[in-house]
């Protein structure tokens, strides 16, 4: 959901009228075009337009709306007494000072605005544009509003104080009696839970005690508060209601009693924007999450304020993350979620056919890179049952599919290639041939004096590479099909041969190699998805985080040429002599992002004091650190404003420590470029799920680039 959309729900809950939000809504796409202009403008608008019909309507009784600058949560709670007949709301950005204000006026039942006003201060939020360093979860915050709380007058303090210590001596029948001779609708109540105050509402202290002896105890009390009429959503001033409660202490009673006085099991703590299911999840309590997702309706993808669904954080607040607890209740908890939630798993497509594709013998673009991706992962120590769903019947793609993300001449060239194969004697279809400089001479018509050496080709083509080529690109939109229609939340592709170094005629001008690749399978995914799935799918992200340049994709997108739609971004080395020797600038035009990182090897050779490689290196100015800043930096946040509804990852490992890839000009025991670890990929593609968990419901489909052997 956009950024303004959310704001609709705001907008909402001021009683604007749904064409005024209908508006906001359809403004969506030409507002991510020209972000900040029509963002004012959209905005302004509708204040405008609800002013305009208020004014219209009630011109004799209104002649003047004093504007109301309203700021925290709590503040705008107390803009709706029941005296309050209607709120108008706008909003105005500024971009000079950063800041957006939320202006309301509150109208009462003689339909004058309220005076004097109720706050002056300001909710601010900060532009993208002018803080490009900051996380998309700091950039996008957003609140809902909560029922409001009682306010006490001095004489229901008292009876109030009464039934405190009424339920500290869970003596339900003083409560009752104290209630109905004081006449008070909600009361309030001091709760045995350290954490709440005196003005939290009763439901909720009650909820506090839905587990041991006192159990009983606050069922009756919840029930007995929900017929005197208590808002079942009333929330603590933490921001959480009775139903948090009862799903963190798994008291599985407790949310049927709240869940059959309507509470709404999908409530969302106003700061932390947790669900109950959230909660649950987070303290491991089984039973509550079974019943939370079997009974009650929770949603397992919806988002808390750092766009993690349920399942990210479960067990976080059980103890330390390697107790034997901590463990256990990570393994049944999520064992559970992908039992009665299938659609949850990762989707993992491999095909024997990708291992038909053969290499020179010692060549690091080999079948035992599948081998051992695919052992880890089917190992079932390392994930929960039923956390990955393996498939490897999906079609190969068609040559119309593949033409998509390829030149015609450049298809047919590779079809008949194949062919040559066919009519050979036994051994001589097991030959290799040398890729490169047949595209060279028979797609670009390059003279031979100028193609590439035979015996210094890297890129093979054997009688088995067309049908894995076929395979992997059929693997990405297969994928793509079933993470679109919802039957898995993401995909990973362990194909190979690669595909982001191969361009539009295949072979990229001005790189010294097709670079293994033979044709693209992200690229060839992304088009097949605006092809069949327009309806949904109308903006498609490409990130590419291989150590090398993405060349073969970026070529693509631009002889695509549609900005509004596709967006690609690669973060890779860059350096003299380093394959393929692009990617050192953006184009902007082509909404393209390049962010090329400075090898290790540069610095480490370039001065002999011992300790500058070091601060290079921790300053981010090259290595692990470089990497990490600038997907925070450049990265993130121009994927966070394209808004995409699909996210398609090329995913390389080749800059992992020990890869070759890593290695300067190729050399296994040469300087080191980039080093990054285990954690290091495990956190940049976290970043990515946050990302298309904000934005296209953690629609996310990886497909396998460089590992070397
Ligand atoms: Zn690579």
């Amino acid at each position: 959901m956009s950024f303004i959309s959310r704001m609709g729900s705001v907008f909402n809950s001021l009683e604007i009228p749904p064409c005024a939000v209908k508006s906001s809504f359809e403004d969506c796409g030409e507002m991510n075009k020209h972000f900040k202009t029509e963002y004012t403008a959209t905005v302004q608008n509708i204040g405008a337009e609800y002013e305009g019909n208020i004014k219209k309507d009630k011109a004799a009784v209104l002649p003047d709306i004093p504007k109301l600058t309203v700021t925290n949560p709590s503040r705008l709670q107390r803009l709706r007494p029941a005296s309050v007949t209607g709120t108008v709301a706008s909003i105005l950005l500024d971009p000079v000072n950063e800041s957006t204000t939320l202006f309301c006026t509150e109208i009462n039942a003689s339909g004058r605005s309220s005076s004097p006003p109720l706050s002056q201060n300001k909710f601010v939020m900060t532009t993208p544009e002018k803080s490009p360093s900051l996380t998309p979860q700091q950039t996008f915050q957003t609140f809902d509003i909560p029922p409001s709380p009682t306010e006490f007058s001095p004489f229901k303090l008292d009876a109030i104080r009464k039934i405190n210590s009424a339920i500290k001596n869970l003596d339900y029948e003083s409560i009752c009696s104290i209630v109905e001779s004081c006449n008070v609708p909600i009361p309030g109540a001091l709760g045995p839970h350290p954490s709440l105050k005196p003005e939290d509402p009763p439901i909720v202290v009650a909820s506090t005690l839905l587990k041991g002896p006192s159990k009983t105890f606050a069922l009756k009390a919840i029930k007995y508060f929900l017929i005197k009429g208590a808002c079942p959503d009333i929330c603590d001033h933490s921001g959480y209601s009775a139903f948090h409660w009862a799903a963190v202490l798994g008291s599985v009673e407790g949310m049927r009693v709240l869940h059959e006085g309507k509470a709404d099991s999908n409530i969302k703590c106003m700061y932390s924007g947790e669900t109950p299911l959230h909660r649950a999840c987070r303290y491991g309590k089984f039973e509550a999450v079974s019943a939370l997702l079997s009974e009650f309706g929770a949603d397992p993808c919806s988002l808390n304020r750092e766009a993690n669904q349920p399942l990210d954080v479960v067990a976080t607040h059980v103890g330390s993350s390697n107790a034997k607890a901590t463990v256990n209740a990570r393994d049944s908890v999520r064992t559970l979620f992908f039992s009665i939630k299938p659609s949850m798993a990762t989707l993992i497509l491999y095909h024997p056919d990708c291992l038909d594709h053969r290499t020179v013998e010692g060549h690091q673009e080999s079948p035992r890179r599948i081998n051992a991706i695919l052992k880890h992962l089917m190992d079932e120590n390392n994930f929960e049952p039923n956390e990955l769903k393996f498939c490897d019947a999906f079609p190969r793609a068609s040559f119309e599919t593949v033409r998509r993300a390829h030149s015609s001449k450049y298809v047919r060239f590779v079809y008949k290639l194949s062919q040559r194969f066919l009519c050979k004697t036994p051994r001589s279809s097991r030959r290799i041939e040398a890729f490169t400089p047949r595209v060279q001479e028979e797609v670009q018509h390059l003279p031979t004096s100028k193609s590439k050496p035979q015996n210094s080709c890297d890129t093979n083509f054997s009688n088995g590479s067309l049908s894995a080529s076929l395979r992997s690109a059929g693997s990405v939109c297969f994928a793509i099909d079933k993470v679109i229609k919802g039957e898995n939340r993401n995909a990973f592709c362990v194909v190979r041969p690669p595909g982001h170094h191969a361009g539009w005629d295949g072979y990229v001008a001005q790189s010294v190699s097709c670079g293994f690749c033979i044709f693209n399978s992200v690229a060839i995914g992304a088009m097949h998805a605006l092809s069949y799935h327009q309806e949904i799918i109308k903006r498609i992200a490409i990130v590419d985080i291989d150590v090398h340049h993405g060349n073969g994709t970026e070529e693509i997108i631009k002889k695509i040429n549609r900005p509004d739609q596709l967006f690609f971004s690669s973060i890779h080395l860059f350096d003299e002599n380093f394959y393929p020797g692009s990617g050192e600038s953006d184009s902007i035009e082509f909404n393209i992002v390049n962010i090329p990182i400075a090898p290790i090897w540069r610095f480490r050779n370039q001065n002999n004091f011992s300790d500058f490689p070091k601060s290079y290196e921790s300053d981010g100015v090259t290595g692990r650190h470089a990497f990490k800043n600038q997907i925070v930096q450049r990265l993130l946040p121009s994927l966070r404003a394209f808004n995409p509804d699909l996210v398609l990852v090329s995913v390389g490992y080749d800059a992992a420590k020990y890869d070759i890839g890593n290695k300067r000009e190729g050399n296994r025991n040469g300087d080191v470029g980039m080093d990054l670890s285990k954690d290091d990929y495990f956190w940049a593609v976290s970043q990515l799920k946050s990302i298309a968990n904000l934005v296209c419901k953690g629609r996310l489909v990886m497909v396998l680039e460089g590992i070397h052997a």
